[in-house]
């Protein structure tokens, strides 16, 4: 799960080559060369992105959730006042982030996935990753929905049984929270930009362009590892951030229920409909070895500060909402935003199935009870080896050329619609994801057009729509 819009340089084209065979190490992740476009992309994240995570929090913490009263605030020379308001890191925090992450760590390290062994269908346990430039395919314990499972039974059994902590702990120090969620990020990041010149797990996946701000953005190392099992991409990009993720807004349940005597049905539905989709995201983290945050993707500030701090407040903002204006929606509405959810959900990760079935199988599958219709393309790498590869024309892939993308958006709105319409801040997801997957879906197609050439402009014909049939 990126927590950015990527690098625009980042690209993608190893999907369809056996082994990585006709590889070169110039056709994966980000770029080797950073242009002036890309140079002033990062600049402006790294300057801002803290900032903006830091406003949106702030406004609802001083201002009950609305943006523009902070600027009034700030343009009548206010700006000390919204600072000497903001409450500052607490040894309470540091302690409960350090418990917190040393905990991830050891569930992650220390206990060996159990859950393959009684679920059926669930992949888990040791799994290989993709070949990488360097030719080497690393080997991850997947162990995720176990950390998950782990983790939350032990929040349920303190809020009813144990009483160590109050269950609303989250929200009341979510704001020195962040400040340590800053300092793992930012540590991290470093750790790894200095790891990269000194110590690197596989020196010969290392890309440096020679930009200290790029590469520290967008990462030197790609895999970088303690010892043999501890990665940073998969635990960074999966806990504690997402493990975090329904956590935190069950923290935000238990808070609505101390301020109001009840939690209202919105506050339900973001917690079952994000609950849905991280648990989605944990049955089928060994799929997610394959994806682009692992396969392409270096291990640098967009990651390591994206996954401690984007992606745990930003992501978490419809809850955070609900607390300072609890919403009661009326049944149908209710059962109107579960509907467009779960529909969504399923669009998703339908679309998302029926693709990697139809790889996997090279088409001798069944689509909605049915072969799979395709187009045979083919592609040539940088060595000038032919390659073949088949683009697939039915089921979800028929509707529109990015269905799953379609499907998120849908349960994105869903998490947004549950808060009505009283503020502009809990929509920020919905606006956010359809920046990043227009501009993936865009950047990607711009990819397969010139690897597939001709090819793709027979697919674009046969599937013309890239989101919404007869729209986009
Ligand atoms: P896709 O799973 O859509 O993969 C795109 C690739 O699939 C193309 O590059 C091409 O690769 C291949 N392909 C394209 N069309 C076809 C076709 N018709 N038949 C077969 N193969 C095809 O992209 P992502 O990895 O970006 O997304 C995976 C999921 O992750 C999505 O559901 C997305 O919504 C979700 N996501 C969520 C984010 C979040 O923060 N919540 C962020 C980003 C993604 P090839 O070169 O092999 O042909």
């Amino acid at each position: 799960m990126a927590a950015f819009p990527e690098g625009k340089s980042e690209e993608r084209k190893h999907k369809s080559i056996p082994n990585g065979s006709g590889a070169s190490q110039g056709q994966w992740g980000r770029a080797w060369e950073v242009d002036w476009f890309s140079l002033a992309s990062v600049l402006f994240l790294l300057t801002f992105s803290p900032l903006i995570v830091y406003y949106f929090i702030m406004s609802c913490d001083q201002y009950h959730c609305s943006l523009t009263d902070p600027i009034v605030d700030v343009l009548m020379g206010n700006l000390s006042d919204i600072w000497n308001k903001t409450p500052s890191l607490s040894w309470k925090a540091a302690n409960i982030y350090i418990c917190w992450v040393t905990f991830q760590v050891m569930l992650y390290i220390l206990v060996p996935d159990f859950c393959h062994k009684f679920l059926p269908g669930y992949v888990g346990g040791v799994q290989e990753g993709a070949l990488t430039p360097a030719g080497t395919v690393n080997k991850y314990e997947i162990n995720g929905l176990q950390a998950w499972i782990i983790t939350h039974a032990l929040w349920f059994a303190n809020a009813y049984y144990f009483h160590w902590f109050s269950p609303t702990i989250i929200f009341d120090n979510w704001i020195p929270l962040l400040w340590c969620a800053n300092i793992l990020g930012y540590a991290v990041s470093t750790f790894a930009m200095i790891k990269s010149y000194l110590f690197p797990s596989s020196p010969n996946d290392c890309k440096f362009t020679g930009n200290l701000f790029y590469d520290y953005m967008m990462g030197i190392e790609f895999n970088p590892r303690i010892g043999k099992w501890f990665d940073f991409k998969l635990f960074f990009n999966g806990r504690p951030g997402i493990v975090a993720w329904t956590l935190i807004n069950l923290s935000y349940a238990a808070k609505q229920l101390e301020l109001y005597g009840q939690v209202t049905n919105s506050m339900i539905l973001v917690n079952v409909l994000q609950g849905i989709y991280v648990l989605d995201f944990f049955w089928n983290e060994a799929w997610y070895l394959k994806t682009i945050d692992i396969c392409h993707d270096h291990f640098g500030w967009y990651l390591g500060w994206g996954d401690c701090v984007w992606l745990p407040y930003l992501y978490t903002l419809q809850g955070l909402y609900l607390v300072y204006h609890p919403v009661q929606l009326a049944t149908a509405n209710a059962v109107g935003i579960l509907l467009l959810g779960l529909v969504g959900y399923y669009i998703f990760r339908m679309t998302n199935h029926q693709k990697d079935l139809f790889r996997r199988t090279d088409g001798n599958c069944k689509i909605w009870g049915k072969k799979p219709e395709y187009i045979e393309c083919s592609y040539t790498s940088v060595d000038g080896t032919k390659y073949y590869s088949k683009l697939m024309i039915s089921g979800f892939w028929g509707v529109t050329r990015h269905f799953n993308y379609t499907g998120d958006l849908m349960g994105s709105l869903a998490y947004c619609l549950t808060c009505g319409f009283g503020h502009i801040l809990p929509y920020f997801y919905i606006i956010y994801m359809t920046i990043l997957l227009t501009h993936r879906c865009i950047r990607d197609e711009h990819r397969c057009s010139s690897k597939y050439g001709k090819d793709w402009k027979r697919y674009t014909t046969a599937v013309p729509y890239r989101l919404i049939p007869g729209v986009f």
